[in-house]
């Protein structure tokens, strides 16, 4: 019989990945802002704009991809793909075959981009 269950460390765990993954393009805006603010439009300005730039791309996939991912907590098997896919406004749900749980996330689906 199928149980649902909530995963209460998920929202922690997105939001602690999302922040470890945007500090190392912090200092990359940071150089390029106080160079460009101070009229220094040379290679090394450039190259701090297009590595931020790539790495907010980066960033915007990545959080893409891992709302469409879930690593059971009970088995440690990686689900892909929410029950209902991801419609706006709807809780992000997981279903594990393996433990025949439905997982809650905590999280919704907000953005349709
Ligand atoms: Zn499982």
């Amino acid at each position: 019989m199928t149980t649902t269950r909530k995963d209460h460390r998920a929202g922690y765990r997105y939001i602690l990945v999302n922040i470890l993954t945007m500090l190392p393009f912090i200092p990359l805006f940071v150089i390029a802002w106080r160079r460009g603010s101070s009229g220094i439009w040379d290679h090394w300005t450039w190259t701090c704009i297009v590595l931020f730039v790539l790495g907010a791309i980066f960033g915007l996939w990545y959080q893409r991809r891992r709302e469409t991912r879930f690593r059971c907590p009970e088995c440690r098997t990686l689900i892909v793909g929410p029950i209902d896919g991801l419609r706006i406004g709807h809780p992000i749900i997981f279903y594990c075959d393996k433990c025949d749980i439905r997982w809650e996330t905590g999280s919704t689906f907000t953005s349709s981009e």
